[in-house]
């Protein structure tokens, strides 16, 4: 009855959800049009290991360059195309334009592995490792080994027995997965043991917050813990300080990705940035000690 009358009075009559709906639809239209006039582009952001100052991968992060707005970053446009199609249209132009860009890196001779965040709804979409398969076909001069695909535990969570299938029709097309945002979610170690996952990301929020609240580095620390005892890298994400380095460091985790080491960038200031890094002692310095 509630839902009858929920019908009734609110799709035909309110005004407000029906002008919220209309907002939402035009946004979203709005997006397409984004999607299909070169308006999105990807930024990349290093990740490290502090121990050595090796670059061990960056990982691509969409960007939508607004002609009024400026430049988006993802939490402003990512909520207003949840549970939509296009959801699984943006991913396939982030991973297509990824792979394009991995192609021209490794022309310029910069063989990096570039990680690509995929959306719970693409990665059960049903087809995801058939269209994967097809997009390396047509990127063949990129290794597959080179895409790493991030994840969200709650993605993998949500339907456990189709998750660890596509993952694991994609590990046999060579490619690798990351666990991102680890310690946010449910984090079942019991599905954790399922999944194909080589690389485990603790949150931004735990590492940013460690230094100053016993809680977060008491996740931070068991998360070490855990990851050692299954055998898998960890890389801490939200590496703002040298501080944070040192720390996680002292914890064995030496796999690092913040805007302390390097802010996400465009394509093109890559090869600068890396022959700067190279050139830098400071952060090397921390695994001498
Ligand atoms: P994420 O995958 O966990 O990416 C890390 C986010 O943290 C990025 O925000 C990055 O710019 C930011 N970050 C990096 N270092 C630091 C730091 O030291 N401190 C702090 N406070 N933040 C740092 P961004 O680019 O705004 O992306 C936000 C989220 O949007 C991503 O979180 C990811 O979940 C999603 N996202 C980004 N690009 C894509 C994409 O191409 N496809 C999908 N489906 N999701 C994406
Ligand atoms: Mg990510
Ligand atoms: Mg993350
Ligand atoms: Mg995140």
């Amino acid at each position: 009855r509630a839902k009858q009358r929920g019908r009734n009075t609110f799709h035909v009559f309110d005004p407000a959800l029906d002008r919220e709906l209309q907002v939402r639809q035009e946004q979203r239209q709005r997006f397409s049009a984004a999607l299909a006039g070169h308006e999105l582009c990807l930024h990349y952001q290093p990740q490290v290991d502090i121990t050595d100052g090796r670059v061990v991968g960056v990982e691509a992060l969409v960007r939508w360059q607004h002609p009024e707005q400026g430049l988006l970053a993802p939490g402003r446009f990512l909520p207003m195309i949840e549970g939509s199609p296009l959801e699984t249209a943006l991913g396939e132009w982030v991973l297509d334009a990824a792979l394009a860009q991995l192609a021209a890196w490794q022309r310029e001779g910069i063989d990096l592995p570039v990680h690509v965040n995929i959306s719970p709804s693409h990665l059960l979409s049903g087809d995801f490792g058939e269209r994967l398969s097809g997009l390396l076909a047509r990127h063949r001069r990129v290794p597959a080994r080179r895409l790493k695909l991030e994840v969200l535990e709650t993605a993998a969570m949500h339907d456990i027995q189709a998750a660890q299938a596509t993952m694991e029709h994609c590990q046999s097309l060579g490619i690798d997965f990351a666990i991102d945002d680890f310690g946010t979610g449910f984090s079942s170690l019991t599905n954790l043991r399922r999944l194909p996952v080589d690389l485990i990301k603790i949150d931004q929020s735990f590492v940013c917050g460690m230094l100053e609240d016993p809680d977060d580095r008491a996740i931070v620390e068991s998360v070490v813990y855990m990851a050692r005892r299954f055998g898998r890298p960890l890389l801490a994400e939200g590496v703002e300080t040298l501080e944070h380095a040192r720390a996680l460091m002292a914890l064995g985790c030496p796999l690092a990705q913040g805007y302390g080491i390097a802010r996400p960038m465009p394509a093109s200031r890559l090869p600068a940035w890396l022959q700067a890094w190279t050139a830098r002692t400071d952060w090397h310095a921390i695994g001498m000690s």
